[in-house]
């Protein structure tokens, strides 16, 4: 349930009330808008007596969260929520579109600082690649591990992008949280609630992908286990699902973007790269992201695509990028976004 209180209220009026809905076990999530203050209650509420917290002083009213999950939703939070990230705190989620561009994986320190050069060079925002890969054999490539974390706080350190790098395991955590600005999950990891639970711990901006047979009321709630466990910066990212398709390696339903912006205020992003798994399809998923209302694009860009360890096939090359980028800040500008 909501706590809606009235305009004015003080800070011990609401702290009244915080301290009530503790009382009846229940955790509070205030949220404090411009005008007014609302305290999401999140629990097991049949023990609550709701007269009592209604009759508290500056207490509008009580309202019910009819979702299944609930500070991820847009009955809690009117506001779209912006989560800064980087060193230069680009915020995702707000009037500007961010792309952040990059490898796969991690291969080598040349590769990392060739790609993060170009990518800041053509505006991108942010750095990716995996330092650990969650790869489908155990015989593939499985990143370089923390050398791999501190070539990509080297490239932040000569460019300022903000580094999107992938935890797999609760054990990389601090590592990880350590050498990059964005926590990315996995599709294979979305219901890893131990891990969601643990970034959620951080104050680390986490990247939530969308598990690739997950639902959008089940990718809410992964994101709702992140919120819950105290770190608001959450951004959601759809990666493409598995259907009976073969012209696709995934397929990727943008209509998740109005369907989202309907039901939470959290940041979107799309990653073309892993929705298709052909480069030569990925810019017009861009265009097509930006203009159905993406608030960014994560993108494979590698600057020798056929001898990449891994994701050769649907990463574009740094000049394609560079054109993309053009392309994409049109688009954004035809639909009141910036770049
Ligand atoms: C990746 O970003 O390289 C990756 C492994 O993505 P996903 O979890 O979407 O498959
Ligand atoms: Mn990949």
């Amino acid at each position: 349930m909501i706590v809606v209180m009235k305009p004015g209220a003080t800070k011990e009026q609401v702290q009244h009330v915080i301290d009530l809905v503790r009382d009846y076990g229940l955790k509070e999530h205030p949220i404090y808008g411009t005008d007014r203050t609302v305290i999401a209650c999140i629990g097991d509420k049949r023990t609550v007596d709701k007269g009592a917290i209604e009759n508290a002083p500056m207490v509008e009213k009580i309202v019910p969260i009819l979702s299944p999950y609930k500070m991820a939703s847009l009955e809690v939070k009117k506001e779209r929520t912006q989560v800064c990230i980087g060193p230069n705190r680009f915020p995702v989620g707000g009037t500007r579109v961010g792309v952040i561009a990059g490898p796969c994986a991690v291969e080598n320190r040349d590769q990392i600082l060739e790609i993060a050069d170009k990518a800041q060079q053509c505006g991108c925002i942010g750095l990716r690649g995996g330092a650990y890969k969650p790869r489908t054999s155990p015989y593939s490539f499985q990143g370089l591990g923390i050398e791999g974390l501190k070539i990509l706080a080297e490239a932040r350190e000569q460019t300022g992008l903000a580094i999107v790098t992938e935890v797999i395991g609760l054990e990389q955590i601090e590592s990880v949280a350590e050498y990059s600005d964005v926590l990315q999950i996995g599709a294979r990891n979305m219901q890893h609630y131990p891990l969601l639970e643990a970034v959620g711990k951080t104050g680390k901006p986490v990247l939530l992908k969308r598990g690739m047979s997950a639902t959008l009321e089940e990718f809410l709630l992964a994101a709702e286990y992140i919120i819950n466990a105290g770190n608001p910066d959450v951004i959601l990212c759809e990666r493409g699902i598995r259907t009976y398709e073969s012209y696709v390696r995934n397929t990727l339903p943008l209509a998740i973007i109005p369907a989202l912006r309907e039901r939470t205020h959290l940041p979107i992003v799309i990653d073309p790269s892993h929705g298709t798994g052909h480069a030569y399809m990925v810019p017009s998923m861009c265009l097509a992201a930006i203009a159905a209302g993406a608030d960014g694009l994560i993108l494979e860009c590698h600057p020798d695509p056929e001898h990449a360890a891994s994701d050769g096939a649907q990463s574009i090359t740094p000049q394609i990028l560079n054109e993309l980028m053009r392309k994409i800040k049109r688009v954004a500008e035809a639909v009141d976004r910036e770049m």
